[in-house]
């Protein structure tokens, strides 16, 4: 798995991957990241990546050349020239957002000529909201390459010719796609196998796979540990058992697994209709959550 970024602040990279499970996973060679700075792809004395916008109004926008030049470095060539050579091997990613993206259709899905799966990913407070769904397409993949825009954003005719997905990471504006492309590589590579220490880990999370078949036992149980199953995650506690005054809740202390799952579920359906009660809906609830939640409910009443 590779991600590439292209942007004009390369510089700010050379902290956000050092630290953690991303440093592990590139030491490791899991995963690999290349950071393309756009100004090498100038010819001016000025090294000029921003012009005036075309029908005026306020700031600059991204020159489309030294961006296509960057892409074409990475061997990614404009859509209309490569559909005319290739059609899209099916089935690039399946299921998910990327296939229902608008643009799919004629994407050339910037498929390498030995059928490695990649895709070129836009930074846009304009684009479709990043998920942990779309966290687990990009992490599929073979080869994400980044383009962060800057000042006003990127020139059209960059995203028409070249871009896969426009992506946004929240309702808001940031200064540059650079922190974005940040988030949107943490979040999928430490979806990529062996990245994680426990491979099953990241299923249990917040957002956990919506849809899973969560098992349950005879009374209606739980049977997993976590099981987020498209909830939140619970609150975790670790020693001392009591600080600042405040407890550990008993049951996470006294080793019955059972009265454990069942207060973590209730705790996950409580955070979960407290702060995203949208999420309740599309998540896999069992007879035994519906109860729980009529309970929360009414208690809070
Ligand atoms: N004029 C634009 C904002 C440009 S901000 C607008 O109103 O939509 C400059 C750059 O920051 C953008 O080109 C994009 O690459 C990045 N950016 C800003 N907000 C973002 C967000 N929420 N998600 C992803 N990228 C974002």
């Amino acid at each position: 798995m590779r991600f590439e970024i292209v942007t004009i602040f390369p510089e700010f990279f050379t902290g956000i991957f050092a630290n953690g499970i991303v440093r592990r996973a590139l030491a490791e060679g899991l995963v690999e990241v290349g950071i393309h700075d756009l100004r090498a792809f100038t010819h001016d004395r000025h090294r000029t990546v921003d012009d005036r916008p075309f029908g005026g109004g306020e700031g600059m926008v991204l020159k489309p050349e030294p961006l296509a030049e960057a892409l074409a470095s990475l061997g990614i060539e404009p859509k209309e020239a490569a559909t005319s050579q290739a059609a899209e091997p099916p089935g690039l990613v399946t299921g998910h957002d990327f296939s229902r993206a608008e643009k799919a259709s004629k994407s050339t899905g910037a498929s390498a000529p030995d059928g490695s799966r990649s895709r070129v990913i836009l930074l846009s407070a304009q684009g479709r909201p990043f998920t942990q769904a779309l966290a687990r397409e990009i992490a599929k993949l073979d080869r994400v390459v980044f383009i962060c825009g800057r000042y006003e954003g990127v020139d059209e005719r960059i995203n028409e010719l070249y871009c896969d997905m426009e992506l946004s990471i929240g309702d808001y504006v940031l200064s540059g796609g650079e922190l974005a492309a940040a988030v949107v590589i943490d979040a999928a590579m430490r979806l990529i196998p062996g990245v994680l220490g426990n491979e099953a880990s990241s299923e249990f999370e917040s957002f956990g796979v919506a849809d899973a078949e969560i098992d349950t036992d005879v009374e209606g149980v739980p049977r997993s540990q976590h099981g987020a199953g498209g909830l939140l995650d619970y609150p975790h506690y670790t020693r001392p058992a009591e600080f600042a005054g405040l407890k550990t809740p008993e049951v996470l202390l006294n080793g019955d697994h059972r009265q454990i799952r069942l207060w973590r579920r209730e705790q996950q359906l409580r955070k979960t209709l407290a702060n995203r009660p949208d999420l309740l809906e599309k998540a896999a609830l069992t007879k035994e959550d519906r109860k729980l939640l009529d309970t929360i409910r009414e208690t809070e009443n």
